[in-house]
């Protein structure tokens, strides 16, 4: 069942959005060779608390943490850990959510520990298509579109690279429970699947391999890995459909809250 949210639920969401925007921000600015996947952990926590939210993920289904932390063949689902300590050149997925008066916000980010130079020409274009097909796919999310527009536009993106898109992790509806209907593919055919509407709050996340799709679960019970070991890029943004078009909750001071020019908010 999918559940539309009011104006003023968004304008709520909208807290929980910049919340996680804030985090994915001071993770940025802080990310250094040396650090270790823990102490980004505990940065976010600092941030998310600080503004007088929780984080959505520490709890969940037994999760332990405030982030997901995959790096490099890793996908989604990566546990922080004082253990891991980050290289330069390693691909970071950083996963974060928060939740303000009862309504969730979900945002994942990849970097290159050490910036962008710190890898080969070939890592650089996979974390910055992954991106590139975020937005792709955010633009779609209008009412009237259908869902495989959304799938297919950060398909194609993946199809010109050569990338595998994972099949099994998909992007979903949000807002009082992290993970709503419907389920949102990162891959589709235009003009197929369900009709979009106004109220609609999505959490759109392509996750793109250097190889093929296929996963595989580690024994932690969380880690989700590419089963041919080849390196791995995801990035979301909830983004909730309004009367002028789709407004991006969680996008950080460097990023358009509204991707589509002409939807200029009238709220
Ligand atoms: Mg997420
Ligand atoms: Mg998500």
């Amino acid at each position: 069942m999918i559940i539309k949210k009011s104006r003023a639920e968004i304008e709520r969401m909208a807290r929980a959005g910049a919340v996680v925007a804030r985090a994915h921000e001071a993770l940025m600015e802080a990310l250094r060779p040396g650090m270790t996947t823990l102490d980004l952990d505990a940065i976010a926590e600092r941030v998310i608390t600080r503004e007088g939210a929780v984080p959505s993920f520490k709890g969940y289904r037994g999760f332990p943490a405030t982030l997901c932390t995959s790096r490099n063949h890793e996908i989604v689902h990566g546990i922080p850990s004082a253990r891991v300590v980050l290289e330069e050149g390693d691909v970071i997925s950083i996963d974060c959510g928060a939740v303000v008066d009862g309504f969730h916000g979900d945002s994942a980010t990849t970097l290159i520990v050490g910036g962008d130079e710190a890898t080969t020409p070939a890592v650089r274009q996979l974390v910055r298509e992954t991106r590139n097909a975020l937005w792709r796919g955010l633009e779609q999310v209008q009412h009237g579109n259908r869902l495989g527009d959304v799938g297919a536009a950060i398909e194609a993106v993946a199809t010109a690279n050569g990338y595998g898109v994972v099949r099994e992790y998909v992007g979903h509806g949000i807002g009082r429970a992290l993970h709503e209907d419907p389920s949102v593919p990162n891959y589709g055919a235009a003009g197929r699947g369900m009709r979009m509407t106004r109220g609609w709050v999505v959490a759109v996340e392509p996750m793109f391999n250097l190889g093929t799709e296929r996963t595989r679960a580690l024994d932690d019970g969380w880690t989700v890995v590419t089963a041919d070991g080849s390196l791995s890029a995801h990035w979301e943004h909830t983004v909730a459909i309004t009367p002028d078009g789709p407004w991006v909750l969680t996008a950080r001071a460097d990023e358009p809250a509204y991707p589509v020019a002409e939807a200029v908010p009238a709220w």
